[in-house]
């Protein structure tokens, strides 16, 4: 009985539709600016801070890449761009800071030397330096370094 009457609804709306066009009208007015408001939206997404795509897409609060897979919290970005503050960070992601302690994370070669600062090596007291080896310390029994920040970890 219930499913009968279900069907019995339907094709009265339908007729109903169907008898009054003005409605259906109304309707696919209703729809197109809507279409038109996503697309502008979509344009005035910046553009991956990573790699320039355009492809930028929403994703909650943040940003996502679809070529490189970046995210990013479009506030935070636009917070450390007033700032301009550089944010240094260990191949772990987490933030560096002057005198932090850092392990090495592998061997890694001295230029000119024979020496090899090793994997797992601590690094007491490094300094953040503007540059590509973007830390500064002084390593025991070697002396003072530059180092990379994506060859550490933070201790
Ligand atoms: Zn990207």
């Amino acid at each position: 009985m219930a499913h009968a009457c279900v069907l019995v609804h339907r094709s009265l709306f339908q007729r109903e539709r169907s008898n009054i066009p003005a409605h259906g009208g109304r309707l696919a007015e209703r729809e197109s600016p809507c279409a038109i408001k996503e697309r502008s939206f979509m344009s005035t997404l910046p553009a991956c801070p990573k790699c320039s795509s355009q492809y930028t897409y929403e994703d909650g609060s943040l940003y996502v890449c679809p070529e490189c897979a970046h995210e990013w919290n479009p506030q935070s970005t636009v917070a450390a761009d007033d700032d301009d503050v550089k944010v240094y960070r260990d191949s772990a992601g987490n933030t560096l800071q002057d005198g932090d302690t850092v392990i090495v994370i592998k061997d890694l070669k001295l230029k000119g030397s024979n020496n090899v600062v090793k994997m797992g090596t601590k690094v007491k007291n490094i300094r953040l330096v503007d540059s590509d080896h973007d830390i500064d310390c002084k390593i025991d029994g070697i002396g003072p370094m530059s180092l990379k920040s994506e060859f550490v970890k933070k201790a």
